[in-house]
């Protein structure tokens, strides 16, 4: 069994947290970043986490990558049905990230640009890719990764769940190894503090998922901030 660390703030600035995350018991892991005017981007990220639990609870485990992105694109159509029957809502969207562990197994589903990292053997790294701009950008060497962390233009996302009818949902399945960590966040974490700061944080915290909040509000917190850590024993 894992041991789970979560937690969710709305930052400092910003009056409503769009975030939603869920810990579908025993291991499966969901961070959703939501957008769009007024209480749109809250309706997105909680559409998007209760459609997958429901998804998921009818499914046979293991929760593969593929069962999870069938969660996903359930959730998309949703999302777009709904902004299509309420004008207020026309134009919500959400990231989507999912990180599943079963019998040694890890699999994840992927929209957008909430992330996973992985810390083993002292190596901590982003293992999904984030549908982003900048990201786009950075992969053809015209922006460094600290440059896109600041850059003006680091929010638009090249897609998002509930905003387009054709998403493409990036997926794996990976060996899980003991001693494995996973950090499950929104951009509200990665864009207030760096990844060595992440990563100190994990390795020393007493409840690493308050201890990177806190991170984050001292940082500025400009932004909802959402984590969740998995430790595999
Ligand atoms: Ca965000």
């Amino acid at each position: 069994m894992a041991k789970i660390f979560q937690a969710t703030h709305v930052g400092k600035v910003r009056n409503n947290n769009e975030d939603s995350l869920i810990v579908i018991e025993p291991e499966t892991f969901v961070v959703a970043d939501g957008m769009g005017g007024a209480s749109a981007g809250e309706v997105a990220s909680q559409m998007l986490v209760e459609t997958v639990k429901d998804f998921l609870t009818k499914a046979a485990r293991p929760y593969d990558e593929k069962i999870l992105a069938q969660a996903i694109l359930l959730a998309n159509d949703k999302i777009l049905n709904t902004a299509r029957q309420h004008e207020e809502y026309l134009g919500m969207g959400t990231t989507a990230t999912i990180l599943s562990l079963d019998g040694g197994q890890g699999y994840f589903a992927h929209v957008g640009d909430s992330r996973i990292y992985l810390l083993r053997n002292n190596i901590f790294k982003q293992i999904t890719e984030d549908h982003s701009y900048v990201e786009t950008l950075v992969r053809r060497g015209e922006l460094t990764a600290e440059e896109a962390r600041v850059h003006p233009m680091k929010n638009v996302l090249t897609q998002a769940v509930g905003a387009m009818t054709n998403i493409y949902v990036d997926q794996a399945s990976f060996p899980v190894e003991s001693g494995d960590v996973f950090l499950l966040c929104t951009d509200g974490l990665t864009n207030m503090i760096d990844d060595e700061l992440i990563l100190q944080i994990i390795k020393t915290a007493e409840n690493p998922a308050d201890a990177l909040i806190d991170a984050a509000l001292n940082a500025g917190g400009r932004d909802n901030v959402s984590v969740i850590v998995a430790g595999v024993d």
